[in-house]
């Protein structure tokens, strides 16, 4: 049952369990309820280790593999909060890697030990109003002058937007050259003419702070360029690989969770003198769930060996997020059902879940996008 995790996964998981029973569960409804959760849990986070798994030990780094962050994303999951967790993977998983992967050395050490310990949160900027599908369409620039960047635009649907400190930005450096005009810019909160607006309401994930960002004439120092000019697109569509991994693992944990609550609550609840539970038209219901959890999660496990060994996963991360988004809905769907007019208020978590797993067709790259990804290396 437990392949492909060793022991040292083993305890890992127990210490995030642990973590995420004693110092979160607690306190979501209240996160739900502020639309936000205090910045101080990264730092706690960050003690314990979680801020950094796969990063070297000369950073403050955990120096782990792949499966501890499948670990980390799953025991997450279980948070009853998937807009939290989503919070806490943008800083992991989703903007502190350009950091470590691509980024000068004096950048990395002006910033990574801070990441990793929590001190500094981070933030990715990629979508505009103009359209999140097609990201080298935006229009957000970046003018060098006189050793800074001189950034004009604005971003949408901004995760950690009144947390971040560093916001990994992409922006065009030279509009003439379409996506390969396109960099990335670390933007430090705070730096003069960097506003930040809170978008007020959203269907669900609703612990997890999203905004708006502006930049007028926001003078950004020359040395907060990651890697290389023109690179900034190339370097996005590896760090959404990853991001897309990471956050299925999430939502697939959290998924088991709320199907695991939906068989509590049918071996429970009577109808007709019987357990919902003995319907036959309920127990093939969560059979097939289960069913189809277990192959989201086979794939998910295929395509970590795959990023373990190296190899080129493209097309195995973009069925991931396709199908697990689609299983994870389905999941919310027939589990309210299962509730009954129970699901519908929020007493139970599954109202909850259903809000925020609607997501995950959309953010990240839609399913439409993954399907047309997987088409395209189809040949067809
Ligand atoms: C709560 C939340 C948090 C977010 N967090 C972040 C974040 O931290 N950072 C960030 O940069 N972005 C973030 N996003 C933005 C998210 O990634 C985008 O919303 C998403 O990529 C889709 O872009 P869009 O909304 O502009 O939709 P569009 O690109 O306008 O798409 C609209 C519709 O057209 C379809 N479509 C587009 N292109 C094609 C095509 N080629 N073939 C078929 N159909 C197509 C889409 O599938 C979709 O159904 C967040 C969004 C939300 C709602």
């Amino acid at each position: 049952m437990d392949f492909p995790f060793s022991e040292e996964h083993r305890i890992f998981r127990r210490s995030v369990r642990y973590f995420v029973d004693e110092e979160i569960i607690p306190h979501v409804n209240q996160w739900e309820e502020a639309g936000i959760f205090p910045k101080d849990l990264y730092r706690r986070m960050g003690e314990r280790g979680f801020l950094g798994i796969r990063y070297p030990h000369e950073y403050g780094g955990a120096g782990g593999d792949i499966w501890s962050t499948v670990v980390f994303c799953e025991e997450l999951g279980r948070c009853r909060s998937r807009g939290l967790a989503m919070s806490v993977l943008v800083h992991t998983d989703m903007s502190s890697p350009y950091l470590a992967k691509f980024a000068s050395e004096a950048l990395k050490q002006r910033f990574l030990p801070a990441m990793i310990n929590g001190e500094k949160v981070g933030a990715i900027a990629l979508t505009e109003a103009s359209g999140g599908s097609d990201l080298a369409s935006l229009k957000t620039t970046a003018k060098k002058k006189d050793g800074c960047y001189l950034l004009n635009g604005s971003k949408v649907f901004i995760t950690n937007s009144l947390n971040a400190d560093l916001f990994f930005t992409i922006c065009k450096t030279d509009p003439s050259e379409g996506h390969r005009g396109i960099s990335m810019l670390i933007v430090e909160r705070g730096t003069p003419g960097f506003e930040i607006r809170k978008l007020s309401k959203k269907l669900g994930m609703h612990a997890s702070d999203t905004g708006e960002l502006t930049f007028e004439n926001c003078r950004v120092p020359a040395e907060n360029l990651v890697g290389e000019e023109g690179q900034g697109f190339y370097y996005s569509m590896q760090g959404l690989q990853n991001e897309r991994f990471v956050s299925c693992v999430s939502f697939i944990s959290s998924a088991q969770q709320a199907l695991e609550d939906a068989i509590k609550y049918a071996q429970e609840r009577e109808a007709f003198g019987q357990k919902v539970s003995e319907f036959q038209v309920t127990r093939h219901k969560l059979a097939k769930l289960q069913t189809k959890l277990e192959a989201a999660r086979q794939l998910l496990y295929h395509t970590a060996r795959l990023i373990e060994t190296g190899e080129d996963a493209t097309t195995e991360v973009s069925m991931c997020k396709a199908f697990c988004a689609d299983v994870a809905c389905e999941v919310a769907d027939e589990c309210l059902q299962i509730h009954g007019g129970y699901g519908y208020i929020e007493e139970y978590d599954i109202a909850r879940f259903y809000r925020d797993i609607r997501l995950w067709k959309i953010g990240a790259g839609t399913t439409e996008v993954m399907y047309e990804l997987i088409a395209k290396r189809m040949n067809i």
